[in-house]
Parts: structure tokens; sequence; C-alpha cells
């Protein structure tokens, strides 16, 4: 069994290119229902406690410094098959692997700059929409 939450956040990438009202419509269309959403800051500190396990990979400093450069979107998702839908509407991590049609090949300009983050599994999900909705509650 699956579970049918995952979470998404719109990356300061593609808010600072004004890109987030059609990457939500992109989602919305592909079948997922927003549950919440909000638009926030992540400190340097969030950063890197939100992507703690990276700390030891080469691009960690990289990539804090750009998740907490400018505004993100986060986002609860509900669908059923949530966490790997979305991972699939997502795309690769690099761009340039990403499948035609997904949000990182229409809107990722690089493996760091790549538009969205999604969960990638059902613990991960929950840990990281009460990271960003301290009293998520499913109704
Ligand atoms: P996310 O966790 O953001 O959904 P992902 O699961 O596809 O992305 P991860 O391996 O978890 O990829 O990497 C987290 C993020 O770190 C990537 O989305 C990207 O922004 C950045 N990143 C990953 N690999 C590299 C790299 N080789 N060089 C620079 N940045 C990278
Ligand atoms: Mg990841």
């Amino acid at each position: 069994m699956t579970g049918n939450t995952t979470f998404t956040m719109i990356k300061p990438d593609a808010f600072e290119a004004g890109n987030t009202g059609l990457i939500l419509n992109k989602i919305i269309e592909n079948g997922f229902k927003i549950k919440a959403l909000r638009l926030t800051y992540l400190r340097k500190d969030n950063a890197e406690a939100f992507y703690a396990v990276h700390k030891d990979r080469p691009f960690f400093n990289s990539l804090v410094e750009f998740m907490s450069s400018g505004p993100i979107v986060a986002a609860i998702l509900e669908k059923e098959n949530a966490v790997e839908d979305f991972r699939k509407l997502i795309g690769a991590t690099n761009p340039a692997d990403a499948a035609d049609g997904t949000i990182r090949k229409l809107f990722a300009a690089s493996i760091q700059y790549n538009a969205v983050h999604g969960s990638d599994s059902d613990e991960n999900a929950m840990i990281e929409a009460n990271f960003f909705f301290n009293q998520f509650d499913r109704h």
C-alpha cells in the first residue's frame, strides 16, 4: 500500500522566473489536489536541515545557497500513489535527462536549478510536510 500524500517545493529559480502559476497548473492538470500551499523562504539553517541527507555531497553548500536565495512555494499534494506519480511528473534531477512533458524538462535550467522538489518516500513526504506546515492535519 502506498500513501496518497506528497510534498513539493517550487524552488527559487522557478519562482523568480515567474513560473509558479504554470507549474501549479501542471500539477493540478495531472490529478493532484493541493491540500496546503504556502509562499515562504528558507533561511540557510532551514535549507541545511531540509537537505541534511546531502550534507557530505560536494554540491551541498551550493544547494543551500540556492535554496535560501529567494522565495519558495511549499505545497502538500494529494493523489493516489502520490510520491511515485509526482516524481514521474517532475522528471529526472538533471533536466537534460528528464522526459518530454515533465516539469523539469519544461522549467529547469540545470541539475541544480531544477525548478521543483518532490518527496522520495511516503515517510519523507510526512516529515517534509510537517517541516513547513506544523499543524498539518489531513481532513
Ligand atoms: P529533490 O530532492 O530536490 O526533489 P532529487 O531528489 O531529484 O531532487 P537529490 O539527489 O535529492 O535530487 O538532490 C537534491 C537537489 O540537490 C537536486 O534537486 C538539485 O537541486 C541539487 N543537486 C543534486 N545533484 C546535484 C549536482 N550534481 N550538482 C548540483 N546540484 C545538485
Ligand atoms: Mg531528493
